[in-house]
């Protein structure tokens, strides 16, 4: 059977193949799949200097940043530690201040 992967605009699971293109019936998203397929022999993720970033890395915030749905604002400077990547729009997954979230590595550099 083949494997479609969740869409990568809001990660829904619920994705189908059309043709030549995958879709995702929730957010409307569309991507070629051919895409995906290239970026699939490594995930590649790099830091706001363009330094590749691996799991188990230890990052730093490089501006405050509000979490979504709270109050909550992450500074600039927090650090997390032994983060690892995922795929998706928010590429790090990773504890700051003892709160499990996820970033975007244009927002953190290598610790
Ligand atoms: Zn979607």
């Amino acid at each position: 059977m083949e494997s479609i992967p969740n869409c990568p605009a809001c990660q829904s699971e619920h994705t189908y193949h059309d043709g030549t293109f995958y879709v995702c019936p929730e957010c409307a998203h569309e991507w070629d799949p051919n895409e995906v397929a290239a970026s699939d022999d490594g995930l590649q993720v790099k830091d706001s200097n363009g330094n590749l970033l691996t799991d188990g890395d230890d990052i730093i915030l490089i501006k405050d940043l509000k979490l979504k749905g709270s109050s909550t604002v992450l500074k600039k400077g927090a650090k997390a530690k032994g983060i690892r990547l995922v795929e998706g729009d928010h590429e790090i997954d990773c504890k700051v201040d003892g709160m499990k979230i996820m970033l975007k590595a244009c927002f953190v550099k290598k610790a």
